[in-house]
């Protein structure tokens, strides 16, 4: 893979300010983590650069503060955890880059680590701006980027600040993410089966216009469905559908069917009155009642979809197949996550919300590879240029 940036096992961190931006942009209620997967896919990478004598500065945003400091958006209880799980002290900045964060990060002793407070706190983050990239840059010797979930975007703290800092490379995680996301993106095992799920048609475009060309077989669920199943003359009642993507929705259709692909649409829904109902009621595609919405896939199309998924070489999954959030409506997702478990192919999940479905599950370790990235993950299997990506190779 020509493409692959140094990682921090070929840079020199030993005694030197090691800038590591890692994804903690995690879920908080009341100033808990309610998440802590995507902290702890970072650990290895901390934990070899502690070991190796780095001293450890790490940066994340989290949320959307808007450029403004905001106590709802600090990283304080990140740090808590973080120490709890490393069993070691994290020392906390006030801001990421101010005079004391200078001073702390200055005095930081090799294998000690300070996190530096919400980098979106500043407007310059999101407007990639230089004047802040170069104030990060005065803070550090070598940078890491091991935040796959953020790679996707050019932000001050992952596409201007690296190009600053000469040893520059990736974290481990961020190779992982690579090297799964890179093999899939590139394989020529068949069948190549894509689930795409989840809330809008929009949103997968991309996705969905790379994979039609790649895979065997795509099938799709989720509100997304809706718009697939209105584009072939079904009714579809008062579900989400999107109109002005009923066209793409049927070169898509026509443009798998010219390549021999099978695009499978679901052949029965859970339908409710309402998002808020408690339970649903399976119904064929054609019978849709006009006061209800469709809310998930039935049992037949989790059992069709199975069995394309059982004997695929390759699989990736994003998107959950219906409101999988309440829990009358979450049989179809479940029902795909378990056949991806059950699948002997080499098995990649990536979107915030099909992962946290697979977690719920308890199903994540039967997957060749979670990924941390939503939209990031997208995108590379798009095959897009990514800017965190860009800007770490040598
Ligand atoms: P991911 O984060 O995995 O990429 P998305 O963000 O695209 O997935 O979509 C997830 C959201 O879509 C979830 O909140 C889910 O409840 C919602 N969703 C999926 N199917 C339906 C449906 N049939 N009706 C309404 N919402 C749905
Ligand atoms: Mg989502």
């Amino acid at each position: 893979m020509a493409l692959i940036p140094r990682t921090i096992r070929e840079l020199a961190i030993e005694g030197r300010r090691t800038f590591v931006r890692v994804d903690f942009n995690v879920p908080l209620d009341h100033g808990k983590v309610t998440d802590r997967s995507r902290i702890e896919s970072t650990l290895p990478t901390i934990r070899h650069a502690m070991e190796r004598g780095a001293k450890v500065i790490l940066a994340s945003h989290a949320g959307r503060p808007k450029g403004k400091r905001n106590p709802d958006y600090s990283l304080e209880p990140v740090g808590q955890l973080l120490a709890e799980l490393l069993r070691c002290e994290v020392l906390l900045t006030d801001d990421c880059i101010s005079e004391a964060a200078g001073k702390i990060v200055g005095d930081l002793r090799d294998g000690q680590i300070a996190l530096l407070e919400n980098l979106r706190f500043h407007p310059g983050e999101e407007k990639n701006d230089d004047a802040f990239a170069r104030a990060l840059a005065k803070l550090c010797d070598v940078y890491v980027n091991d935040a796959f979930g953020a790679a996707h975007r050019a932000h001050a703290s992952v596409a201007a600040l690296p190009r600053l800092v000469r040893e520059r490379g990736i974290g481990l995680l961020m190779e992982r993410e690579i090297q799964a996301l890179e093999k899939l993106r590139t394989t020529s095992v068949h069948p190549f089966v894509a689930v795409i799920g989840g809330a809008k048609v929009s949103d997968k475009l991309g996705v969905l216009e790379a994979l039609v060309d790649r895979v065997d077989a795509l099938l799709i669920g989720g509100a997304m469905a809706n718009t697939f199943l209105a584009a072939q003359g079904f009714s579809m009642g008062k579900s989400l559908v999107e109109t002005e993507k009923l066209p793409l929705a049927r070169s898509l259709m026509q443009r798998a069917k010219d390549r021999g692909v099978k695009l499978l649409v679901p052949v029965d829904l859970v339908v409710a009155k309402s998002l808020d109902a408690s339970e649903g009621r399976v119904v064929g595609t054609n019978l849709v009642p006009d006061d209800s919405l469709a809310l998930d896939i039935g049992p037949k199309t989790v059992a069709a979809y199975r069995h394309e998924i059982l004997p695929a070489k390759a699989l990736f999954w994003n998107g959950p197949l219906g409101l999988f959030e309440h829990k009358a409506f979450a049989e179809g997702t479940l029902g795909i996550a378990r056949a991806g478990a059950d699948c002997a192919g080499f098995t990649v999940v990536g979107g915030g919300d099909s992962v946290a479905a697979v977690n719920q599950a308890g199903l994540a370790e039967r997957y060749d590879h979670v990924s941390t990235g939503g939209g990031a993950s997208l995108e590379f299997l798009e095959g897009r240029q990514m800017p965190g990506i860009e800007a770490v190779k040598p």
